[in-house]
Parts: C-alpha cells; structure tokens; sequence
C-alpha cells in the first residue's frame, strides 16, 4: 500500500465520540488526525441536550449529589439484566477516570445538577441526581470566526434569531416581571444576545449540546491535533489481521492514510439512513430522525467490510423521541410539556395508551407496541388554552398570544375547536372515546391519583411536571374551550444497535476477537444499555468514556 500520509491515530466523526478520541490522544503526546465528513464539527451532539449519564464521579461530590458505585451497579443489573456485563463494568470503572482526565486538561466540564433522576426511579439503586451530569454554558466568543464551524442547533431550540434556551432559563424569559432576580437575569441574557447579533450569526452564550461541542472544539485548538474538514471516510484498509489505515476522499481528492496506532471510529451511527433502518427495524413504522443526516451509517458499513461483528441484540435496536413536525423542523418532545399537568396523548379511539409523563423512549415505544391494537401513530396530544399559556406546546412557547396561536392553527401544525367532539372530528379521532377519556382523566386530576397510568407517579415523572401543581404535579383537568390537539410520531434520535466491541471499544470480529488497530466509540459502537433508556445522557456519556477507553488502549497496546 502506498500512503499519502502517515499518523498514530486517525479518528472519523467530530461529534462527542470522535472529538473526544482525539483530545485525548493529543494530550497523550499521540500524532492525530480527526476527519470530519461535512465542514462544521459538531454531529447530532450538537443539537443534544449535552447531558452525560456517568455514575460516580467527583463531579457530583463536588456538586454535593453524590453517588454510589454500588447503587448504579444495582441499578443497571436491574434494568438490563445480565447483558453487556464485560462492557458495563469498564464504562462503570472508566466514567469517573475520564471526566476528572479531560477537567484537568482541557475545557471539557460539567455540572452535576441538584435533581435529574433515572428515567425509572422506582428500580432499586436508582438515583435522584448526581448521575446525570450537563455542560457548563460556554462563551463561543473566544472561537472567533471559528464560531462558523460550530453546528448550531435546531430551530426550535433558539429564539431571537439564535439565542439558546436552556432549561433554567426559562422561567425568567417566561415571568420576566415576576421579581426583580427574573427580570435582571431576563435582561442580561436579551442584551447579551443584542450585542452578540452585532458580531455573530447567533447568539455565543451556548448551552446543552451546542455548549458541549464547542468546549470540545475549544479544546481541540489548543493541542497539536489536526482537523480535516470535507473529509468522508470510504474504506478502511486491512493487511491480514490488522487495519493500518483508511481511504479517505478530501474534498475531491480521494487519499489513503495510514494510522500506525489505530483508528477510531466516531461517524455517529446510522439512525437517518432509511435503508439501514429498514434492516435492522424492520417493519417498525418509523419514518422520522432527529438525528444529523450525516451521521448516516459511514462508518458501521465500513467496518463490517473488514469483518466487523454487529451487535442487534437489544430490547429496542433504536432509542426513540415522540416528535412533532412543523414545517421543516422535527421538534422533540423531550420534557417541556408531555409531563406538565392537563395534557393526555390519545390513539385512534380518543383513548390513552401511556404514562404521559414517562421518558420520551418510553412514550414512543408504547406508541410502537400499542400501534396495531388501535393506531396511534400519529398519536394526539390534546390540552386547553389555559395550558398552552402556562407551558407551551411542542413549537408553540409558554406566554403565547392569540395572533400567535392562530398562526400556528392556520399553518396546520395544531388543529383546534370549540368543543372536544369537533376537536375529535378535526384530528380523526372517536369522539365518544375522547370526551369519555377527559372526563375520566379529570376525575383522576382531582384526586391526585391517575388510576389508569400513573402519570406523576414516580420521581422522574414529577421532575417534569410543575411543582406549584398540588397535589399531583402532572395532573389538572382539562378545563374550558376552546381545545387543542397535536400529532406527534415516534422518531428515531440515535442507535443502539452498532458494532460489536469490548470494554476497550476494540471492534470485535464475528468471532469475538479485536480486529488489531480498529476502535469505535459513540453511535458507531452499540450501546451498553442494549436499548433500555435507563436515564438522561446515556449515548454521550459512554461516547466520552469509550473514546477514553479506545484512546488509553491505543496508547497502551
Ligand atoms: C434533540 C436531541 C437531544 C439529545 N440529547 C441527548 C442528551 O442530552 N444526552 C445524550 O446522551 N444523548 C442525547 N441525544 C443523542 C446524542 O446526541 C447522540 O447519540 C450523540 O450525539 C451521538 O454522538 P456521536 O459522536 O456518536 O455522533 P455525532 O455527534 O452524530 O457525530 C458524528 C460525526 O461523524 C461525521 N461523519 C459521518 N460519516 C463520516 C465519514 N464517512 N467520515 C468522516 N466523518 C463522518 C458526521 O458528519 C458527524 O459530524 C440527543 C439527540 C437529539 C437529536
């Protein structure tokens, strides 16, 4: 083979796995390369949330929400069983390790919030917070026109022409007025983004994902690692029992280079590729993906060319948001409405089939089992004005007017009527079934107790509702007209299914054994969690750790 270059590492993706791979070879003193398909770095982390799920760490001691090894250990036996256990254990053992490595070296930290519970916190070791680790906020101003390449995140979750909202904003943007702290800190964060608007494309203060991936970037420039942009992975290269490198296209120029150490692959999975899709899931009636197109399966195929093993072995061989669509944008609905008290999710019957407070994988997976029984895909979320005013809904923020809301009814993306029969007619749903479903679901609201799912009814689910609402933070009635509904469908935000891989993120053959000097991380590798949503953060905290890993191992090996 000749080789157009030569370096130890060489790292596919600049998404959290693959920028993390290579921060961490970089600080090891190791020559890398990180090749990035399109000309931003960013993936589908860059329009995340940016929460890591990693148990243990002295981030959450410092934080004062410490956790237990044991308990998480206990948890994760109760939630997946007896699966993955080689691989669990090294993530388990390597989260703390890894984040106190990139804290110290680079800007990479985190914040263990006072409350984000499991996503099932009524399992035994289950914890309330301290697991569930978000990115400090970060000031993109230092990236200068590098800002550029930053991925920014979807619509949706900007206002103001690009400035991001993360969850504790909100309620100062909602009730500036409600006392003096809310309005000082709505108006820092307005004239912030005024003065932002002089100088950038967007705001620069950066939450959640978008935060996350600039802190890696940031990082990123300040070591000796390379980034080639417009650089698409098209085949790895093996030699007998080794990968020794890669053909790469850059920009039109298709080159072959050499990794002497190993390469790590990070191209974020397959979840938009409907082809793929259509593979592993097949005749799941899925057709949406939050995730970024380009993470389309580049790097999953590539490996299996060489002899990379699959792992398909999962409850659910995706993980899954309940999304609505508004005119381009796939909004996720995540935790600002489905939980908050006078919404229910009806099926084709007008009747519930979920715990509406329930984690979004969850919500959308019932979506799939109930489907056949009586459709519910779409499924209709169905809530009265007053609801809309206090929480917002899908696209539609907390606070609107009436012109903003007829905007929305007439651009399709809610319908609405004056009484829940013609609601019913509008959406396609029975009538009978609806208002027998209101009436009974607002009896449940006034006891507090939802007999026939349990929404509020557990930790997690009251995390997401509104805690002035008593006596059960997720239940009110659905009170006067007029009423709205929402289509929601269950869309694809990541795969758990991915290549075969031990605790070291060494791709395994379809014998089991590490193919020498190929590694993945991220979406590429399949998930630990064998596709139970166990919490919040649970692809991009072992995407960290295992890029870790897979660095470690090479340097080691
Ligand atoms: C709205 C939303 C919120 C989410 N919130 C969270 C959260 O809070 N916590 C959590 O854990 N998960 C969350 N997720 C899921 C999480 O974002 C993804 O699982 C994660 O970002 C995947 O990271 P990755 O490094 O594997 O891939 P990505 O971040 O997608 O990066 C892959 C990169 O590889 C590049 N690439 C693809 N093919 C090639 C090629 N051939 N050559 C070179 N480069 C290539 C792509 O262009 C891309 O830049 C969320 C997802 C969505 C959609």
């Amino acid at each position: 083979m000749k080789w157009d270059r030569d370096v130890d590492v060489l790292v596919f993706g600049a998404g959290m796995g693959g920028m993390t791979a290579a921060l961490v070879a970089a600080h090891e003193g190791l020559d890398v390369l990180l090749c990035e398909k399109t000309d931003q770095v960013g993936g589908t982390t860059s329009t995340s949330a940016g929460t890591i799920w990693v148990p243990g760490s002295s981030q959450a001691v410092r934080d004062g929400v410490p956790d237990n090894m044991d308990d998480a250990r206990r948890f994760l036996a109760a939630e997946i069983g007896p699966r993955a256990e080689a691989v669990r254990e090294a993530f388990l053992e390597a989260g703390p390790k890894a984040l106190d490595y990139l804290e110290a070296r680079t800007d990479v930290k985190f914040v263990a919030p006072p409350r984000h519970p499991d996503y099932h916190s009524n399992q035994p070791g289950r914890a309330l917070a301290g697991r569930a680790l978000a990115p400090i906020p970060f000031d993109a101003r230092v990236l200068g026109k590098d800002f550029d390449r930053v991925r920014p995140p979807i619509a949706p979750f900007m206002v103001l022409g690009g400035m991001m909202v993360g969850k504790p904003d909100i309620p100062y943007l909602i009730k500036p007025f409600a006392s003096v702290a809310n309005f000082t800190a709505a108006t820092k964060l307005l004239l912030r983004h005024a003065t932002d608007r002089l100088r950038f494309k967007r705001g620069t203060r950066l939450v959640m994902g978008n935060a996350l991936v600039a802190r890696l970037f940031h990082s990123l420039r300040q070591t000796k690692a390379a980034i080639v942009y417009d650089a698409r992975l098209v085949e790895l290269v093996r030699a007998k029992d080794r990968v020794e490198g890669a053909v790469v296209d850059i920009g039109d120029k298709r080159q072959t280079i050499r990794a002497r150490r190993g390469v790590v692959l990070a191209t974020g999975g397959f979840a938009p590729n409907d082809k793929l899709r259509a593979e592993y899931m097949p005749g799941v009636p899925v057709r949406h993906s939050n995730a970024f197109a380009g993470a389309s399966g580049d790097g999953f195929t590539a490996a299996q060319r060489t002899g990379a093993a699959v792992d398909d072995k999962h409850t659910s061989p995706v993980f899954y948001f309940p999304s609505s669509a508004h005119k381009e944008d796939l909004f996720p609905h995540i935790l600002l409405d489905r939980a908050k008290p006078g919404l229910i999710a009806v099926n084709k019957d007008g009747r519930r089939f979920v715990n509406e407070s329930d984690n979004y994988h969850d919500f959308a997976d019932a979506m799939l089992r109930t489907n056949s029984a009586s459709p519910c895909i779409p499924a209709w979320l169905i809530c009265d004005r007053s609801f809309i005013r206090d929480y917002g809904i899908g696209v539609v923020h907390p606070g609107s007017g009436e012109r903003t809301i007829a905007r929305f009814v007439r651009d399709g993306y809610l319908k609405t009527a004056g009484t829940l029969m013609e609601l019913a007619g509008k959406i396609g749903v029975d009538g009978r079934g609806l208002l027998a479903t209101v009436q009974e679901h607002n009896r449940y609201a006034e006891t507090g107790v939802d007999e026939a799912f349990g929404k509020g009814g557990t930790e997690y689910n009251q995390f997401n509702g509104d805690p002035d609402n008593k006596p059960n933070p997720c239940l009110r009635p659905i009170g006067e007209a007029p009423y709205f509904a929402l289509a929601v469908y269950p869309s694809t935000m990541g795969t758990c299914v991915g290549l075969s891989t031990d605790g070291d993120a060494r791709v395994l053959d379809g014998d089991g054994k590490p193919i020498a000097g190929l590694y993945a991380c991220g979406n590429d590798m399949a998930s630990l969690f064998r596709g139970v949503y166990v919490g919040p953060g649970i692809t991009l905290g072992p995407a960290l750790v295992f890029a870790y890993r897979a660095v470690m191992a090479i340097k080691n090996g």
